[in-house]
């Protein structure tokens, strides 16, 4: 019998439905850079990456307008035959210059830098060791690779030491890669210790700063918030698509790391280019996080103002996350905050291990301190129920 494709997608649906694990985007209006339409709800949001506002930033918009005007709405091609459009070098020398590094490669998204960098970068000769928590487009990298990957609890260098001592030896080249602030739990990877266990055992070490440009080390993201520069972490990727209000990803890197990877990273290679207005719009973006460290310092100041009311530890990041547990608890709190007004996402296994699903707060520039009161209050009962499933 010929198998039925509906039908085989009807029943997975149905059965990730019946486990609670159906997902479906959910249609958003941008009213403006504080607040959003769903369905016929007003709801301040909590929940995106634009942490400080840029995506409806006016001198951005102007920027990208500009660029939409002289080169047009479409990349039209690889960047390697005719994509490469004026507005990409400066965004390229605008985010080596923030992030201090001799060069940066532009990618279409984060996600498509990292499953071109590492497998630009290493083969199966070689070992990766990856932080249990990074984000799953490293994840997805270091399988494409083809590098083993062996994965160290989470920011645990005792346990990553251990394993360096075990793997290390047997493998040509070895990466290290963590998030540097870590999506989902909003802290910090030790990359002190890592570069020092990098340096010890001659690993390249890696982060991705998606959640660290624009909101710590004064904007320039994880690697100036250690003290540490492109020496000690010589490759650092990262998203144009949160606090630079734009879309696309990089890597910054040495310079001819950087002619590595344009030569040898697929997704680099057999993907079109940007569209222009996207990479002025990123360049604008980025030079407003160059000039206005006071934008960046406020997502965490709100950040810390929340958890100060909520008697929850000082955050790192903009980051806030409330670990409820069961699935069920976090869809409760989730519709508990929107009657309030807020828009405050849930977030379920499996983009959180089993048993940990939460509400995770995003703090952003652009929320007022009665934003941030409103929320204190509705999140009250919520953070006293968190601390009763974990106790
Ligand atoms: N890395 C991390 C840590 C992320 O949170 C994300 C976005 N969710 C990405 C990479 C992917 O970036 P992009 O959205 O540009 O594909």
């Amino acid at each position: 019998m010929p198998s039925s494709l509906r039908q085989h997608a009807r029943r997975t649906l149905d059965d990730l439905e019946a486990a609670g694990r159906r997902r479906s985007p959910a249609p958003t209006a941008v009213l403006d850079a504080r607040r959003v339409l769903r369905g016929d709800r007003t709801l301040v949001d909590f929940s995106s990456n634009d942490y400080l506002g840029l995506a409806r930033d006016p001198e951005v918009a102007e920027a990208a307008r500009r660029a939409l005007e002289a080169h047009g709405a479409g990349g039209a091609a690889s960047r390697l035959i005719t994509g490469d459009h004026p507005p990409y070098a400066e965004l390229e020398t605008e985010l080596a210059a923030l992030k201090g590094t001799e060069d940066a490669v532009v990618f279409g998204s984060g996600y498509l830098a990292n499953l071109g960098i590492l497998p630009a970068l290493v083969d199966r000769h070689d070992l990766i060791l990856a932080d249990k928590l990074n984000h799953a487009c490293l994840v997805d990298g270091a399988r494409l690779s083809g590098a083993r990957m062996v994965r160290f609890p989470h920011a645990d260098t005792n346990a990553l030491r251990a394993r360096l001592e075990r793997y290390r030896e047997r493998a040509r080249h070895c990466l290290l890669v963590t998030d540097s602030v870590f999506s989902m739990d909003g802290d910090l990877a030790p990359l002190r210790e890592l570069a020092a266990l990098a340096a010890e055992f001659d690993c390249w070490l890696m982060t991705d700063d998606a959640h660290g440009i624009g909101v710590v080390g004064g904007g320039a993201g994880g690697t100036t918030a250690a003290g540490l520069d492109a020496e000690a972490v010589p490759l650092q990727m990262g998203t144009l698509s949160k606090a630079v209000g734009g879309y696309g990803g990089y890597l910054c890197t040495h310079g001819e790391v950087a002619d590595l990877i344009r030569t040898r990273a697929r997704s680099f290679i057999y993907t079109t280019a940007l569209p222009p207005a996207t990479v002025a719009g990123n360049t604008a973006g980025l030079r407003r996080i160059r000039n206005d460290p006071a934008l960046c310092a406020r997502p965490r100041a709100l950040a810390s103002r929340l958890c100060e009311r909520l008697g929850l530890a000082e955050p790192a990041s903009a980051i806030v996350p409330v670990v409820l547990g069961a699935d069920r608890l976090a869809l409760a709190a989730q519709e508990d905050l929107l009657e309030a007004g807020l828009l405050v996402q849930a977030i379920r296994p499996p983009t959180v291990p089993e048993g940990t699903a939460r509400l995770r707060v995003t703090l952003r520039a652009p929320h007022t301190e009665s934003d941030v009161e409103a929320l204190a209050e509705a999140l009250a009962p919520w953070v006293d129920r968190a601390s009763m499933e974990a106790s």
